[in-house]
């Protein structure tokens, strides 16, 4: 059966992360999402451990509430340091394959730090240290680098990351089976790097509150079996046995181009490059968008799908679809009462998105409404991207000028959260 899973979330322990953030919650909105498996996000943190073992129970590693929701182990873990005469900043996903695996983990990193500050700890070790000592611990511990293509954060990223999964894990390397391509990229930019073509591509939210419009607006779809436990999901990314993952447009990530948020500058890789990467406005360097530097590494000259690939669709959030037509706020009562509508009558907003027939959901909602699922289910969805930590903006046709972003959004970090790494950088 296929098992759609979210396996990068926070709680409400991580910085910038909503406070109602509790399992039950995350299982009653997962449910609404049609989320069938989630990471249960920061699991280093002391309190959220607690909370852990207070309301899951634990067989074959798959962690399940009172009303059999599964989820399994997952945390975030920020590393800072220096090599090769550079600062790097690299954010790593880590899956645990039991309770007593996790608590090894969480005592490893306290020999680096403290871990009750955030869900989301920052250490000081090298990322080739970090994989060989969480090896050590047990094999079955999954390292999956974070939103590799993000300029602050990323792996791959233009401020503080590497050029190449080996700069960066040495003889370690081998231990890395996965990627995850974070919202700015798409499996499609990956696949410009014919040195990515061995590794799984996943996608998750990194999700900082469980609305429907940020859980599992990206996620990694599996076929397993009903009992399935935590070992089958690792063979399935160490084996590139992934069904598809779910993507939302890149152009909607808030990294995907080049440009300056304050000086709202925003431009395309060739037209940042002609201007070497510095704004007109301020004549500073711009932050560098993960299309351009997926562009800078790449070896092809187009996308080449590697042999056995995942394959992916891009769907955007129903709420926003919903907000966009009918240009009003996401977060509105009008979005909401539709938004309810739809999930009393089709089940879940996975359902609505991929497989609800247009017949029926013109039955239902505003015909303008369905045409929209419709279409961005073909894959004919336009969105003017974003850039600088501002989120690109879905273009639905008839609404080409309305921007639902001149709603100012609190989620947008500021630059010093940016700087000191505690925001939300997918
Ligand atoms: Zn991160
Ligand atoms: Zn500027």
């Amino acid at each position: 059966m296929q098992v759609i899973t979210d396996l990068h979330i926070h709680s409400k322990y991580s910085r910038a992360c909503s406070k109602q953030i509790t399992i039950p919650n995350l299982e009653k909105w997962a449910r609404i999402k049609g989320v069938d498996l989630l990471g249960t996000g920061d699991f280093t943190h002391p309190l959220w451990f607690k909370h852990l073992k207070e309301t899951l129970t634990e067989k074959n590693g798959i962690l399940r509430t009172k009303n059999s929701f599964p989820f399994i182990l997952q945390t975030e873990v920020s590393l800072i340091y220096s090599q090769g005469g550079k600062t790097r900043k690299v954010h790593f996903v880590l899956l645990s394959p039991d309770f007593e695996t996790a608590e090894k983990i969480t005592e490893y990193f306290k020999r680096y730090g403290r871990v009750d500050y955030d869900g989301r700890p920052i250490f000081g070790i090298k990322s080739y240290d970090m994989v060989r000592e969480l090896k050590a611990i047990d094999d079955l511990i999954e390292i999956i680098p974070a939103h590799v293509w993000t300029p602050w954060f990323g792996l791959f990223g233009s401020k503080s990351g590497f050029d190449s999964v080996e700069e960066c894990f040495k003889d370690q390397s081998k231990h890395i089976y996965a990627l995850e391509t974070g919202l700015s990229s798409d499996p499609e930019m990956n696949w410009m790097l014919s040195s990515l073509d061995k590794y799984q591509l996943v996608s998750s939210s990194d999700s900082h509150s469980f609305w429907p419009w940020r859980m599992g607006r990206e996620a990694t779809v599996f076929d397993l079996n009903s009992d399935f436990s935590y070992k089958d999901i690792i063979d399935a990314i160490r084996n590139k046995k992934v069904l598809k993952t779910v993507e939302v447009d890149p152009a909607y990530g808030k990294y995907h181009y080049t440009g300056h948020r304050k000086c709202n500058i925003v431009m395309e890789p060739e037209k940042a490059l002609e201007n070497n990467n510095i704004c007109p406005v301020c004549n500073q360097l711009l932050t560098v968008g993960v299309m351009e530097r997926v562009k800078e590494l790449a070896d092809r000259e187009k996308p080449l799908k590697p042999e056995g690939a995942s394959d992916f669709i891009r769907l955007i959030p129903l709420s926003e679809i919903i907000s966009t037509v009918l240009k009003t706020s996401i977060n509105s009562k009008t979005v909401w009462a539709i938004y309810n509508k739809m999930i009393e009558e089709f089940g879940n907003e996975y359902n609505i998105l991929l497989k609800a027939d247009k017949e029926k959901l013109s039955e239902v909602v505003d015909s303008r409404i369905a045409e929209t699922i419709i279409q961005i289910r073909q894959g004919n969805l336009k969105v003017k991207p974003g850039f600088d930590g501002v989120y690109g903006v879905p273009l639905i046709t008839g609404n080409e000028e309305y921007n639902i972003f001149d709603v100012p959004k609190k989620e947008i970090t500021d630059k010093r959260e940016r700087q000191k790494g505690l925001g939300d950088f997918s």
